[in-house]
């Protein structure tokens, strides 16, 4: 498999260099050169297989070439291991025909783990194999970096970084962190915001000459890698409700637009999705292109769903390449538009074609909150507010009562308590028991000032295990 930029002008890539690229050298993202497509009766015949070994069917193409594949079946017997329940991804039933798909069983409880847990053992596979080591830097409001460090702190030839901003992240977040001890793990609050971190983060891998030749590798959903493992589970929800004999609605929690970009990706496969709904949060960005037309970006608000507080969404570029037929020059120029204008429209007919597909909503915290106490007096489930957030879009977009819909429940609540409280619900979650004795665990975390060159320095520092590059 090859994959390609989505602005046309960098080279194309096999899937093992895509792993360990981050954005491509023409500022696009990468993208496979030919989905692979299966029939219905090669996707029937998935039905009731264990989720790794579904895994392997649905991305085996995307790996060809780069990964045999009894190395590529054994990595996803281990990643998909070491989540918390045996169905991997079980549905749960809130009513008639509508369900969530709990994707929170896995290490830090939220559906990040999906793809971080892949995407390291991917990543020190093929380091090992080339007898290289790689330096990840990432900066984190919450959910990814604590994914990101448990992918990760297994791996031989991976140190890791991440930047969090001090005393600004919750106390189970900041735990979920700095509790995994490991001398290749190094966490670090920033004298600053998120912000400061990210943008520190940017100028690292735009002058790479701190790590003295060590390769600089993304952790963000640009990596085409985590979007990827994302495709897997609607094939898996979509089998368990007789798909794909019958089409299947989803509704998706959305921020960043991979997750429910993988949906779509799932659909041009050739599974049988009929709607899919995109639920935002107040940071509205796509609601407003889906229901007007107008990409436009706004001012950050911080709503009770924090891990969709974003102000762009940096793989609508993605699904933006295929609705201008591929087009890269037409994508570049797009973009181009983006950053001097902070906003743009698209003809009349691509934007048609999306919306053919994509329905959207956008959700305030008190509608987050009156779903997570409706849902918990309707069938005692306790939704975290991300997952609200869908459950309620699926409702009011809703196009067919008959097809099944399914709300990717995105974070269990326990991460959230702050809305499970707003809502009324005096029920305060329980942690999961491998995460009961968090509170009581040592922490690791070095304190460093808002400046690049510090950071840096501290990278270099320690970029080898703990020792220096
Ligand atoms: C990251 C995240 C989202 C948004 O997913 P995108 O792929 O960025 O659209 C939604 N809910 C939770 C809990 C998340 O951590």
């Amino acid at each position: 498999m090859r994959y390609i930029s989505t602005r046309g002008q960098a080279p194309a890539l096999n899937f093992e260099d895509v792993l360990l690229a981050g954005l491509a050298s023409d500022g696009g993202l990468y993208v496979p050169e030919n989905l692979p497509r299966f029939t219905q009766e090669e996707i029937a015949s998935w039905a009731g297989l264990p989720y790794h070994e579904l895994a392997f069917k649905v991305m085996r193409p995307f790996v060809t070439g780069s990964i045999p594949d009894a190395d590529f079946k054994k990595i996803l017997e281990d990643t998909y291991g070491v989540f918390a329940h045996n169905a991997v991804a079980p549905l749960r039933q809130l009513n008639g025909n509508e369900w969530v798909l709990e994707l929170f069983h896995g290490p830090t409880l939220a559906f990040k783990d999906f793809a971080l847990q892949l995407l390291g053992r991917l990543l020190d596979y093929v380091l090992a194999k080339r007898n290289e080591r790689v330096v990840i830097m990432g900066a984190t409001s919450g959910d990814t970096g604590s994914a990101a460090i448990e992918g990760c702190k297994a791996c031989e030839n991976v140190d890791i970084f991440i930047m969090h901003p001090h005393n600004r992240v919750s106390e189970v977040q900041r735990r979920q962190m700095t509790t995994i001890l490991g001398d290749n793990i190094h966490n670090i609050a920033i004298e600053g915001n998120f912000d400061d971190c990210q943008e520190m983060v940017k100028a690292s891998f735009a002058d790479q000459g701190f790590l003295k030749g060590t390769r600089l590798v993304a952790v963000n959903s640009i990596n085409w890698a985590r979007i990827m493992a994302q495709i897997v589970y609607y094939f898996h929800a979509a089998l368990q409700l007789g798909g794909p004999a019958r089409s299947i609605a989803f509704s998706v929690p959305t921020g960043n637009f991979g997750d429910i970009f993988a949906g779509y990706l799932a659909r041009n496969m050739g599974l049988p999705i009929s709607q899919l709904i995109v639920a935002t949060n107040r940071n509205d960005i796509l609601h407003r292109f889906m229901s007007g037309n107008q990409y436009v970006k706004d001012t950050l608000h911080p709503t009770l769903s924090p891990s969709m507080d974003i102000m762009v969404s940096s793989n609508f570029e993605r699904l933006l390449f295929d609705l201008h037929g591929r087009n890269g020059a037409a994508i570049a120029g797009l973009m181009d538009t983006f950053k001097q204008g902070g906003g743009f429209s698209v003809e009349q007919d691509r934007w048609s074609e999306a919306r053919k597909l994509f329905d959207s909503l956008a959700v305030d915290d008190e509608q987050t909150c009156a779903t997570i106490a409706q849902v918990y007096q309707e069938c005692g489930e306790l939704l975290d507010p991300h997952t609200a957030i869908g459950v309620h879009a699926a409702r009011e977009c809703r196009r067919s009562l008959s097809t099944p819909m399914v709300v990717l429940g995105t974070a269990h609540p326990v991460k959230f308590p702050e809305a499970v409280e707003k809502a009324g619900i005096a029920a305060v979650p329980a942690l999961p028991a491998h995460l009961s004795d968090l509170f009581e665990r040592p922490e690791r975390c070095t304190v460093l000032a808002n400046d690049l060159k510090t950071v840096q320095g501290f990278v270099a520092q320690h970029g080898n295990r703990g020792k220096p590059l």
